[in-house]
């Protein structure tokens, strides 16, 4: 494995090479723009339009919570006129990149100003570093549409910035997109119309959908934590698989991001079927299921929906 913090090293020994990526990103004098992960990129992608050049670091399938930069990511962002992560703790790796690219262009996290939930306390859940995320806000924000509306408003604010000439697109472009979620809001809630309300558990194996439970009148259970870098503990399994059979939920989903045989595992052990895949955290390349975020929740919903009608 390639160690970080030399790669870093590295970058910051090598400022020369950063002009000329500068001058190729701006190419075609379209604005450059850094997303950190797919999702973010979707909406920064909708809303800049033609007016951008858009560079998405971590891509379709890519998770968003561990991630190693390489000296081009470094380059990519000192060549930014504007930076959007998710922020929230999401990209951990971000800031320090951020720091080493040199990079000069604005930051802005596309969930500024959103009410946080905190994770919920789990005793000794502790990831690989041995940090605790208990009590932190759980990033996942863009699990409820509503949240969405928000990252949408803050990235064409943030655009607008930026790049003041754009400032009617942008505004233009952010509208039809906003118009778009809310008829996604109700399409979700209405795909959910017909599941009873003692149906409604949503088992994934690590604690993406927090936004998405009381958005969308969901109970939630992950066996693993709010990050995909954590392991759950036997023990955090064992009590799970009791939660599960006192409540007869009656599927688990399989995540895009997270490793499937955990879920297959305790599948196995409550006699739940596996109710199919969500993406929560990653969207799929254009020909999987969810090329975009629109297509995103429309592809989970159904999928719960259909696990639990
Ligand atoms: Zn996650």
């Amino acid at each position: 494995m390639i160690n970080r913090r030399h790669i870093i090293t590295s970058l910051i020994a090598a400022p020369l090479l950063w002009s000329s990526a500068a001058a190729v990103a701006q190419d075609g004098g379209k604005l450059p723009v850094v997303a950190s992960f797919s999702i973010v990129g979707d909406f920064v992608r909708e809303i800049g339009g033609e007016r951008i050049a858009l560079m998405v670091i971590v891509g379709p399938g890519g998770d968003g919570h561990v991630y190693s930069p390489t000296p081009q990511d470094a380059k990519t962002l000192a060549a930014a006129k504007l930076i959007v992560i998710n922020g929230l703790k999401f990209e951990g790796w971000m800031d320090r990149l951020i720091k080493a690219s040199g990079a000069k262009g604005q930051v802005i996290a596309a969930t500024q100003g959103i009410k946080t939930r905190n994770v919920p306390h789990r005793h000794g859940h502790r990831d690989h570093h041995g940090h605790n995320h208990s009590g932190q806000a759980d990033p996942h924000a863009w699990q409820s549409v509503a949240n969405a509306k928000r990252y949408a408003a803050n990235i064409r604010n943030g655009l607008i910035a930026a790049d003041p000439a754009g400032k009617a697109e942008y505004e233009k472009n952010a509208a039809a997109y906003l118009a778009r979620l809310d008829a996604l809001d109700k399409d979700i809630k209405s795909v959910f119309e017909t599941i009873p309300k003692e149906r409604r558990t949503l088992i994934t194996s690590h604690d993406a959908f927090g936004y998405f439970g009381p958005a969308y009148g969901f109970r939630l259970i992950s066996p693993v934590g709010v990050s995909t870098e954590s392991e759950a503990s036997a023990k955090d399994i064992a009590l799970i698989i009791r939660e599960i059979k006192r409540r007869k939920a009656s599927a688990v989903f399989m995540e895009n991001v997270s490793d499937p045989r955990l879920v297959k595992r305790i599948a196995d052990e409550t006699g739940a079927k596996i109710g199919g895949t969500l993406y929560s955290d990653a969207l799929t390349t254009k020909d999987g299921a969810a090329p975009d975020y629109i297509t995103m929740m429309r592809h989970n919903a159904k999928t719960i929906a259909d696990a639990l009608k």
